[in-house]
Formats: structure tokens, sequence, C-alpha cells
């Protein structure tokens, strides 16, 4: 007993970026793997995704981590996006109240492609832009609560929140599995 932990376990988990154009998907993104910030946003074309490792209670985790590259634009979001996915940041842009208002409908489009046990967070991203705020912190809680998403406001400009808000997300598929495990 107790040698399993020697054994060389992998764990590579798939993430999905949702949430409406320009909220700054591509941003966070660049901002948790590369530490950059891209001001000129270039619309790529297909489905991109970056793999990032961290660390958790010992072991090496791979996060794969898919942007939409701007499909959402059409919402024409493909179910191969969605598929094998065990996590998902649902991203809004509290400087503008329509991007909040489609949360409800990323939701739903993903429960249509994913089990509702994955790890999800929703993430009210340039909280840097304080001064033209439309949707509240308060607002963004009641709304993660009444879903059963964590919640974090984030800058991928100014790096707040960044690292932590996917890591919670890792951690939470992670404290899934295991106990699935056990
Ligand atoms: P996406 O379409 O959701 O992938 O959004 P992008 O990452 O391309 O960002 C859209 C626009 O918002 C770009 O002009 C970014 O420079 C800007 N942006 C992204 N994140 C932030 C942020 O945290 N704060 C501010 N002020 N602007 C941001
Ligand atoms: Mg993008």
């Amino acid at each position: 007993m107790g040698h399993e932990e020697e054994v060389g376990e992998e764990y590579l988990f798939k993430i999905v970026l949702i949430g409406d154009s320009a909220v700054g998907k591509s941003n966070l993104l660049s901002r948790f793997a590369r530490n950059e910030f891209d001001t000129n946003s270039k619309a790529t074309i297909g489905v991109e995704f970056q793999t990032q490792v961290v660390e958790i209670d010992g072991k090496e985790v791979k996060a794969q981590i898919w942007d939409t590259a701007g499909q959402e634009r059409f919402r024409a979001v493909t179910s191969a996006y969605y598929r094998g996915a065990v996590g998902a940041l649902i991203v809004y842009d509290i400087s503008r109240r329509t991007t909040f208002d489609s949360v409800k409908r990323w939701l739903d489009e993903l429960s249509i492609h994913c089990d509702t046990t994955m790890g999800r967070m929703l993430v009210g991203n340039k909280c840097d832009l304080e001064n033209i705020r439309e949707v509240s912190v308060e607002e963004g809680k009641s709304l993660a609560e009444a879903e059963g998403l964590f919640f974090m406001e984030t800058s991928a400009l100014d790096a707040i929140n960044v690292q932590t808000a996917f890591e919670i997300v890792i951690r939470e598929i992670y404290n899934n599995i295991s106990r699935k495990v056990l």
C-alpha cells in the first residue's frame, strides 16, 4: 500500500474558455500561459489550445486550455470544442452588461455538451475598468451562487486573479477525480 504515488501518474485536463466576443478570453489565456497581454486582438481562425503544467499536491497536472479563437462571434462554437472538457471558464466583461446577460445562454450551451459536475468558474474580466463598470461584484457573485459556479473578477491587463482563477478550476477538477477514485 502507498506505492501507487510512485507510479508516474499523468493528468491532462481539457478546459474551455467561453463567453461573448471581446470579453478578454484570449488575453486571459495568454496572461495565464505566457504572462503576456496583447492589445490588438487578432481574430484567429479556427480553434487553438495551450497546455500549461501546474503542480497540485506534488503531482504534475497538464491543463489543456482551449480558446474559441473568434467562433463565438457567430455563436458557432462547435461541439468538438466542448468534447471531453472537464472544466470551463465562463467569461464576461464587467464594463459591458450585455456580456453578463449572455452568461445564461453560455451555461445552457455548456450543459448540452458537458457534464455539470465539471469544474466551472464565472469570470468577470476587466476589473481594472472600475470607472465604467456596468456589472457589480454582487451581481456576479449571486449569479455564480445560483448556478453553482466559482466566481472571480479578473484583469488580464493588470494580471489580477488570472492565475488564481485557472488554478481554482484545475484544483476542482483534480478533487473531483480524486473523489471518484477513492
Ligand atoms: P476575446 O474575444 O474574448 O478573446 O477577447 P480578447 O482577449 O481578444 O480581448 C478583447 C479586447 O479587450 C482587446 O482589445 C483587449 O485588449 C481587451 N482586454 C482584454 N482583457 C482586458 C482586461 O482585463 N482589461 C482591459 N481594460 N481590457 C482588456
Ligand atoms: Mg479571442
